[in-house]
């Protein structure tokens, strides 16, 4: 096992941003996250799991802990189940699916990010999240010390949440299984795909892809962690109210809720698009993306989120969530 002290972080996350870990291990097999975890028991150290890193945003302190980056690779065809190491990228798996003419997770072409950390937020775009698909994670349970096996039902997803998320820390997912589907059919429910109704699998992953390269900065120019901010689900009330003020504010029922566009507010009845602390901006294609600029600091990001949420709260009487996890 290679223990690397003092590891930089900012390397290991699109935001490339943030100080160091204090340990890093990269667990390319089970054996090796418990070897890992043991380490952290033995020196009491707190973890933190890692994956593609691009959902989190790490603060100059980095993590005085030991990051376990997760790289258990590995794609198997099981008929129309594909089963992947939890360190497989995301997209490499939609890649194979599509390569293998399964459907099913075609419409999350092009996230970033690992197998891994899929299930963990429920990633989601274009009317399609990880838990329609979902057959099962397999997790090491640091509170039984086992390896388990979780059915979708047992993972409780929600919008961009999972088990995973709501008991952080307890499971390490090593392995995950989808369930495809060889005549599948577009899911054209999203509006920007409306048209994808006669498309085939390749045509929809490929025009998913074009849509998503005007939505998102380049990771090579810039950072970002994609969303940084959840679209606010309210009250029927506090909907109803925002309706009556902005009638063409696009909401949608939710669970415990109406989700409302926060992209939309921002944009239309905020006008922030392009708002700006030292390096980080509002990306000026969609508000919801927080862009870090080569040179600037994790510290200004954090500002400018501030300072969106203070904005958010004054005038439109909403609380804003993050989507990205912060570390420090
Ligand atoms: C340009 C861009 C576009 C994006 N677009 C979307 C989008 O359309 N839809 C969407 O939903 N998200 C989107 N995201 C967010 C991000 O891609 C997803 O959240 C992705 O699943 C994160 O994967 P990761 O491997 O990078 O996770 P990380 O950022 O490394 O980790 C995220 C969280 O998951 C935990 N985690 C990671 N791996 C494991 C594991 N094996 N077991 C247990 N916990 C784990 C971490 O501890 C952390 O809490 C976007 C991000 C970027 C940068």
């Amino acid at each position: 096992m290679n223990i690397q002290e003092n590891a930089p972080l900012s390397a290991l996350t699109t935001f490339g941003l943030g100080g160091a870990a204090r340990f890093l291990i990269e667990a390319q097999q089970v054996s090796e996250l418990l070897q890992a975890l043991t380490f952290a028991k033995e020196k009491n150290l707190k973890t933190l799991v890692l994956g593609g890193g691009s959902n989190l945003l790490v603060g100059a302190n980095g993590f005085d802990g030991l990051v376990i980056k997760i790289d258990i690779g590995g794609i198997v065809r099981e008929g129309e189940l594909l089963v992947a190491g939890a360190g497989e990228s995301w997209d490499a798996l939609v890649a194979r699916a599509v390569e293998e003419g399964l459907w099913g997770i075609e419409n999350l072409s092009g996230i970033p990010g690992t197998v891994g950390a899929a299930p963990v937020q429920n990633i989601g775009a274009y009317g399609a999240e990880v838990k329609d698909t979902l057959a099962w994670v397999e997790a090491f349970d640091t509170q039984s010390g086992t390896l388990v096996r979780l059915k979708n039902s047992e993972c409780n997803f929600g919008y961009r949440t999972s088990r995973f998320k709501q008991e952080t820390g307890r499971f390490v997912i090593v392995r995950a299984a989808f369930q495809l589907q060889k005549d599948g059919t577009p899911n054209a429910s999203y509006k920007d795909l409306a048209d994808a109704v006669r498309l085939n699998l390749t045509e929809v992953r490929d025009k998913v892809l074009a849509i998503r390269a005007g939505k998102f900065p380049d990771l090579q120019k810039e950072g970002t962690a994609g969303s940084f901010f959840l679209n606010p689900v309210v009250s029927a009330e506090k909907a109803a109210e925002l309706i009556a003020r902005y009638p063409q504010l696009p909401h949608f029922p939710a669970e415990g809720g109406i989700k409302v566009s926060l992209a939309w507010l921002l944009d239309k009845v905020l006008h922030i698009k392009g708002m700006s602390v030292g390096g980080a901006r509002l990306f000026e294609n969609q508000p919801l993306v927080v862009v870090a600029a080569h040179g600037s600091t994790s510290e200004e990001v954090r500002e400018l989120v501030q300072k969106v949420s203070a904005l958010a709260k004054k005038e439109l009487g909403i609380t804003l969530e993050p989507e990205v996890k912060i570390i420090n």
